[in-house]
């Protein structure tokens, strides 16, 4: 099966790049974090086969913690990627893909959601601490593959 390509773009074109393969759904991130860097909760996809950079120059990445990093235009401020460090598939903004998404496939860090907003869709709700058992699980078998 030939790889499927998706376009996207910052808001003023400075950053380009081709999503690899099949689109997942979009989940929902309601932490602290990606309000505050995002004005919104963060929608973001996977790409299966990760994503390509078509134009870079004005990409620009902040460690948002130990752990991950968000990706932005520096030049208009797009909210573009998430990664965690090292990682080679990032998680990318669900708005500025050009492609349609299909549904959500889950909320995350619902805990963490403030009460004046909600949505009507019935995905999956996960809470903060459902979250961390998903990160610890990550970071083991992070850690197992570094020791080979
Ligand atoms: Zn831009
Ligand atoms: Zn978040």
């Amino acid at each position: 099966m030939a790889t499927r390509e998706s376009s996207g773009h910052c808001l003023c074109g400075a950053v380009r790049f081709t999503g690899l393969g099949a689109i997942g759904p979009a989940e929902v991130c309601h932490c602290g974090a990606c309000r505050r860097h995002g004005a919104g909760p963060l929608m973001s996809v996977y790409f299966s086969e990760g994503v390509r950079l078509d134009a870079s120059d004005a990409l620009k990445w902040y460690a948002s913690s130990k752990l991950a990093e968000r990706g932005f235009c520096g030049a208009c401020g797009s909210v573009l990627f998430w990664r965690m460090h090292g990682a080679e598939k990032p998680s990318v903004s669900a708005h500025a893909v050009d492609v349609r998404i299909e549904s959500i496939a889950e909320h995350v860090f619902v805990d963490e959601k403030p009460e004046w907003y909600d949505f009507a869709d019935s995905a999956p709700r996960i809470t903060s601490a459902t979250m961390r058992e998903r990160l610890e699980a990550y970071l083991e078998k992070k850690r197992a593959e570094e020791e080979g």
